[in-house]
């Protein structure tokens, strides 16, 4: 049987990537040093003979026993206001935590496969972006933690696969969202959602005209799959090209849940890019890969699994985020 190591494993992506590999009849170890994660994302797969947790922080040096077939590393903050909090440990697990996985898939002769992200576009200049794009980063504004972490996490792992021929996989992933995003992560979905549950105004930053393409998890954790069990060491773009503005977003987002508050415009936060849409024509042709799920279709699961969130779940949650 087929072992994988998934770092981040208490996350919003990593839980969902456990589960798929669970179902896909693999061995799962799930890794995470709980700073974002949260174990009930994962405490189904408990009881599961085929599933181990190890409670680690992958910028320390990684053990585990026994052979290893794939390793996918999605450990690391995901939203600027996690990055803002915790910018060392950022920097810390998209390289230190990279460079240990290498050496780890190295040892056992493993697959891998990284997380990177749109943001090693930064705001960009290229509309839609494709991969061979370069990016438009700022190294030392706010996000440069995350992308610039990212956009070395993406280098070393070219460098281990040209040169020990290390066996590589390099995932861009654009906005995705799902069930067990964190309410309190800053990101728009859950702020939004949360905000209506709440019965309060949404805050649109600044005046709503930047864009984002989101994407299902269940469309994100297939092109993921897909990528890893293909032969392809490049980078590909995973995401729905189907793009909106904040603005128009907020607006779907209170239709959907019928709140009555209003939109209220808020700061736009330093180098928040601009605009942002995939180019997929590689996933298309490399991995017959497209997203399925519409965003009216997918947001409408979504609400319905943030409505099911306790009171307290959805207020604490709210606390955290302001103190
Ligand atoms: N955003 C917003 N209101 C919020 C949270 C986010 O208008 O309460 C905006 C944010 O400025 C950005 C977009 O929504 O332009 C997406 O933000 P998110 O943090 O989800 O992702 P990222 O900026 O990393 O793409």
């Amino acid at each position: 049987m087929k072992r994988v190591l998934i770092t981040g494993a208490a996350g919003f992506l990593g839980s969902h990537l456990c589960d798929r590999f669970i179902a896909e009849g693999f061995n799962v170890i799930g890794m995470d040093n709980l700073i974002t994660g949260d174990l009930k994302n994962i405490e189904h797969l408990f009881p599961l003979e085929r599933f181990e947790f190890h409670h680690h922080d992958v910028s320390k040096f990684v053990h585990i026993s026994g052979n290893l077939d794939y390793i996918l590393h999605f450990a690391s903050p995901a939203s600027p206001i996690d990055y803002l909090k915790i910018p060392i440990q950022t920097l810390k697990v998209g390289s230190l935590g990279t460079l240990n996985l290498l050496g780890l898939a190295k040892e056992k002769s493993a697959r891998i496969l990284v997380a990177s992200t749109s943001e090693v576009y930064g705001d960009p200049l290229v509309h839609p972006q494709n991969e061979d794009y370069y990016g438009n980063v700022s190294p030392i504004g706010p996000r440069g933690v995350y992308d610039e972490a990212k956009r070395f996490m993406e280098s070393i792992t070219m460098a281990y696969h040209r040169h020990h021929g290390l066996d590589t996989r390099i995932v861009r992933i654009f906005n995705t969202y799902g069930s067990r995003m964190r309410l309190n992560d800053g990101r728009v979905v859950p702020a939004f959602i949360g905000q209506a549950l709440r019965g309060e105004d949404l805050t649109v930053f600044g005046d709503g005209s930047q864009t984002r393409s989101f994407t299902y998890i269940d469309d994100q954790v297939e092109g993921i799959y897909r990528l890893l069990m293909s032969d392809y060491v490049e980078p590909i773009n995973i995401g729905n090209p189907d793009e909106t503005t904040i603005l128009e977003f907020a607006e779907e987002i209170i239709k959907l849940t019928g709140t009555d508050q209003k939109i209220i415009f808020k700061p736009l936060p330093k180098d928040d890019p601009l605009q942002r849409q995939p180019d997929i024509t590689r996933a298309r042709e490399i991995l017959g890969w497209e997203p399925k799920v519409h965003r009216f279709e997918g947001l409408k699961i979504v609400y319905e699994y943030f409505k099911s969130l306790s009171q307290d779940e959805l207020y604490q949650a709210h606390r955290d985020f302001q103190s």
